[in-house]
């Protein structure tokens, strides 16, 4: 009897062994792949380029469970609210505006949480802004406000007003809330913005500042950086200006806008080419600012210039049998 039940249990042995290894391999299968993310997610790369943890979906591999039991599943923890950029654009109507749009546009739309202020220098909506930015597929806010025609000379800082009413927009639609977390930016319709710039400026705190290329009459301007902190400037144009950068080598945190009601760009005694310096003085101070960039070593945005577009050729009353926007 005791050789039967031995005999039995050596020949069951075997698939018993096979089966507790068929078993543990199934359930060490390799896990499931990460959780896809797009490159210009809002958290990949994170607050300050580091790159936070993936989170695994699914059931990693954890033995001697059975399947299709439901099982507690580690909650993730909520990601903190990403900061939205607020891109404030003067704009106004000419040739090459909507192609400047557009390329703005295109850059925009690959960054994550950014809202859109579109100003045009302009007595209403026109429809080409209005039907751009319907189709644009981004948040966005169209305001408008003509500049004087006495401030419509050479020489004179341009956008003044556009720029205020985007800040205006801004303080009034958060005058109620508790501020939420905000970076703005003002972005000219025609310079180039790399996207990696976009990720330096979102961790923002109050006033972050880096380098301009093409600017200044130099292949790039920037905030001289000692030991973490803005020391100086190099540039080639009024080296004597409080913070000689241009508008878009900064950005300024919401809740600093907001806690400075007043500060807005001047008409007033405003110099040319002092803009900048007029506006930030009354919000920080140069050893506040923030350095971004590689400590001011990257150049991330030009101040690009479009040329004026030839129109030698354009009859003087319309000839093609459509009426085309351009
Ligand atoms: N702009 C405007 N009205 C004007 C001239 C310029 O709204 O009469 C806008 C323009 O679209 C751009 C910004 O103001 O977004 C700065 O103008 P521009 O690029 O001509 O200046 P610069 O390149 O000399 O800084
Ligand atoms: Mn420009």
């Amino acid at each position: 009897m005791k050789s039967v039940l031995f005999s039995r249990f050596f020949i069951l042995l075997p698939w018993i062994l096979i089966v507790i290894i068929m078993l543990d391999v199934d359930t060490r299968r390799p896990a499931p792949p990460l959780t896809p993310r797009p490159y210009f997610s809002p958290y990949v790369m994170g607050r300050g380029g580091a790159r936070l943890p993936l989170r695994r979906v699914g059931p990693a591999g954890r033995r001697w469970v059975k399947r299709n039991e439901s099982r507690p599943q580690p909650q993730p923890r909520p990601e903190p609210p990403l900061p939205t950029i607020y891109a404030i654009t003067p704009t106004y109507s000419r040739p090459v505006q909507k192609a400047e749009l557009t390329r703005l546009a295109n850059t925009f739309r690959q960054v994550a949480q950014l809202h859109w202020i579109l100003v045009e220098d302009a007595v209403a909506r026109s429809e080409l802004v209005s039907r751009f930015l319907a189709r644009a597929g981004l948040p966005s806010t169209h305001l408008h406000v003509p500049t004087p025609r006495r401030y419509k000379r050479p020489g004179l800082p341009r956008a003044t007003e556009q720029r205020n009413a985007g800040l205006a927009w801004l303080r009034q639609r958060h005058q109620h809330q508790r501020a939420q977390p905000g970076v703005l930016f003002f972005a000219d319709d025609d310079n180039t913005y790399s996207l990696e710039l976009f990720q330096e400026m979102r961790t923002t705190r109050k006033v972050s500042v880096w380098p301009v290329g093409l600017v200044g009459g130099r292949r790039y301007e920037r905030p001289l950086v000692e030991n973490g902190k803005v020391v100086g400037w190099y540039t080639g144009w009024r080296a004597d200006r409080p913070f000689a950068i241009d508008m878009a080598g900064f950005a300024v945190s919401l809740q600093v806008i907001l806690s400075n009601p007043k500060a807005v760009f001047k008409r007033r005694g405003s110099q040319p080419g002092m803009q900048e310096s007029d506006f930030l003085k009354q919000i920080t101070t140069v050893e506040e600012l923030e350095p971004k960039a590689n400590n001011c070593t990257k150049v991330l945005v030009w101040h690009t210039r479009t040329e004026k577009v030839n129109l030698a050729n354009e009859p003087k009353y319309h000839l093609d049998t459509v009426k085309i926007e351009v």
